[in-house]
């Protein structure tokens, strides 16, 4: 019975969340290289802004990241308020 099996799986597995532009699975790890929606993570990321030397971890916003096609991260950085502007001024200058 196809049912029954897969209610067996989903006690055991936790909900698959996968990327909906290139099929990697976020929630086994895995994530497209240079895919929009994937953003450089899979289900968590280092800090986007300062490029992990806050060490500060953001985690995946998986519905917004569905419905814009592009990764979105909730998190922040850990840095000084300074270097954070001056950060996000080369971010955004690009
Ligand atoms: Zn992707
Ligand atoms: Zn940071």
């Amino acid at each position: 019975m196809e049912a029954c099996q897969v209610i067996a799986m989903s006690t055991i597995e936790e909900i698959t969340y996968r990327c909906n532009s290139c099929k990697a699975i976020w929630s086994e790890g895995e994530f497209g290289r240079d895919c929009p929606e994937c953003g450089g993570g899979s289900m968590q990321r280092n800090c986007i802004l300062c490029n992990g030397q806050c060490d500060s971890v953001y985690l995946r916003a998986v519905l917004d990241s569905w419905d814009s096609g592009e990764a979105h991260w909730i998190g922040s950085c850990n840095l000084p308020e300074e270097e954070k502007q001056r950060l996000m001024k080369i971010l955004f200058s690009r």
